[in-house]
């Protein structure tokens, strides 16, 4: 074992024999499947990434007493502020080898397993068996930098009902428990990188009400639990044309997935809530837990956003718009938002405070940012695909065009373009097109509006952790330096 994990060692983890279906058909080896071996060597590339030597120090921390053994920035339980800021400098070197693409890449986990033991009194709270499993397990974690992913949310199935009156077979509950464990059965969504994870956290962040405690557990599963079944949605890395043509779907499609726990059986030390509806709430929302995972999610767009709008500044130049001063204003406006995201995330990590050993970032300015990023995205695309026209689409049909001697000099006459050769204009624009256009665009579009919960559910925590008392205490301070009676003397003087 070297000083950090590899990406051949995560690869080689990958063949578990785990249970994962994709068109009707069991996957013999993710790491190889056309589905998904792309992607798979994308996440391992990560950690590739930071093994080496030039990266280690920025990437990785030491973990104590380990003898040497360093693992991915994304463990460490920052200090200070400045601990924070070189931590969110990783992640966001992480999220750059897929231009923010990933968006479960590991560091979403760890991130939102270390932001819960900083919590870790409220486990105790719940109980201390389960207090010691959880501590245990977020050092197993972090000591082997596993790559993990979570399924928190239940099937949509019938909204307007409780989710302890869905049909009993649905939303994943405990149906058995005995001195090894508890048994799991149910579905829970959406296991996004679960095809490339070593393990999945399954809880519930939905709330849940008395008498629905069959719900309310959280526990961590290796991918290959006996009984674990996992139905991959449709692989744009396998329906992309080749990477000429798919340059982003065809290496960073990350893969979402429905779990389907059959009868898992979860042993007691990687049960970590059982049967409390309000532990189920206080692991995320009580401990920094949802505010460090969220905050990943902000780092990473912060790199996805700046990628997005350098494609919209080389798309103008393509198309010899850039200095045409409506366009001017339509990039300066998008470069406006990159910064707008970039302040945020300064902000949110600025305006943090220390809870006991650890800094925590600023809950409610990031759920701030967390609202107006998941408005903004389906903007940012729509205003990036506005300065493109038709551009985006009239292109050759694949790679294939191009061994066609007959048509090479008619796609060089065709495509010629203000900044740039026809052969690189195609290419840019075909890797434009993946970004913000295909099925895999429209999906990240889905993503960044959903991941962390509908609009009603990211304003309900705007909502919950506004200084309200501040503002409102400002109101009442205008009101009280007059009455009616100081009406009537100004009317008179
Ligand atoms: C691509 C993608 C990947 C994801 N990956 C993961 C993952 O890896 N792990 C994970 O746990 N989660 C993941 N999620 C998030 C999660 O699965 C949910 O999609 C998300 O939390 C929103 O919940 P929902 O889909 O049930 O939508 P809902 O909560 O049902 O909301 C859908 C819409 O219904 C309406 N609505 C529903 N209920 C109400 C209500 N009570 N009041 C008002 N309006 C309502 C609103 O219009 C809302 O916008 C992912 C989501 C997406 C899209």
């Amino acid at each position: 074992m070297g000083v950090c994990k590899t990406g051949s060692e995560h690869i080689a983890s990958l063949r578990d024999g785990r249970t994962v279906y994709i068109d009707g058909e069991k996957v013999a080896d993710v790491t190889t499947h056309p589905a998904f071996a792309k992607s798979v060597a994308s996440a391992a590339a990560l950690y590739d990434y930071q093994a080496r030597p030039e990266n280690l120090e920025a990437m990785t921390f030491e973990v104590p007493g380990s003898g040497g053994r360093r693992v991915n920035r994304a463990w460490q339980m920052p200090r200070s502020l400045d601990e924070t800021i070189t931590r969110r400098k990783a992640l966001q070197r992480w999220a750059r080898q897929s231009y923010g693409f990933m968006g479960r890449s590991p560091d979403h986990l760890a991130s939102a397993l270390i932001g819960q033991k900083m919590g870790l009194e409220l486990f105790e709270k719940h109980s201390p068996a389960r207090a010691k499993a959880f501590s245990d397990y977020v050092d197993f974690a972090t000591n082997n930098d596993l790559f993990l992913t979570y399924v928190i949310i239940n099937p949509q199935a019938e909204r307007g009902k409780d989710w302890g009156a869905q049909a009993d077979d649905l939303v994943a509950r405990i149906v058995d428990e005995d001195a090894e464990g508890i048994t799991i059965r149910g579905a829970k969504m959406m296991g996004t990188s679960s095809i490339m994870a070593n393990e999945v956290f399954v809880a519930s962040l939905q709330p849940l009400k008395p008498g629905e405690e069959d719900l309310a557990f959280s526990c961590a599963l290796p991918m290959n639990a006996k009984g674990l079944k996992v139905l991959s949605r449709k692989s744009f890395e396998a329906s992309a044309v080749s990477v000429y043509d798919n340059p982003i779907s065809s290496r960073y499609d990350e893969n979402d997935a429905l779990m389907y726990f059959e009868d898992v059986k979860v042993p007691w030390d990687r049960v970590f809530v059982h049967r409390s509806v309000d532990m189920c709430r206080a692991q995320f929302h009580d401990t920094p837990g949802h505010v460090y995972q969220n905050y990943q999610a902000q780092i990473r767009l912060s790199v996805k956003t700046r990628f997005l709008v350098g494609l919209a500044r080389r798309i103008t130049e393509t198309i010899g718009t850039t200095d045409m001063p409506q366009v001017r204003e339509q990039l300066g406006y998008l470069a406006s938002r990159c910064g707008m995201v970039d302040a945020m995330l300064a902000g949110i990590e600025a305006a943090g405070a220390m809870k006991g050993e650890y800094w925590v970032p600023n809950r409610h300015l990031l759920y701030s940012a967390q609202v107006l990023t998941q408005d903004f995205y389906p903007q940012l695309v729509t205003l990036i695909r506005d300065l493109a026209g038709g551009a985006l689409i009239m292109l050759p049909s694949s790679y294939k065009d191009w061994e066609n001697p007959e048509l090479v000099p008619i796609i060089r006459k065709t495509q010629r373009s203000a900044g740039m050769t026809p052969d690189k204009k195609v290419k840019l624009l075909k890797a434009a097109w993946d970004a913000i256009g295909s099925e895999f665009a429209s999906r990240h579009v889905q993503y960044e509006m959903f991941y962390a919960g509908a609009r009603f559910v990211t304003t309900g925590h705007s909502f919950r952790t506004f200084d309200w008392a501040d503002a409102g205490g400002m109101v009442e301070d205008l009101l009280s330096g007059y009455d009616l009676s100081t009406s009537a003397r100004i009317a008179a003087e």
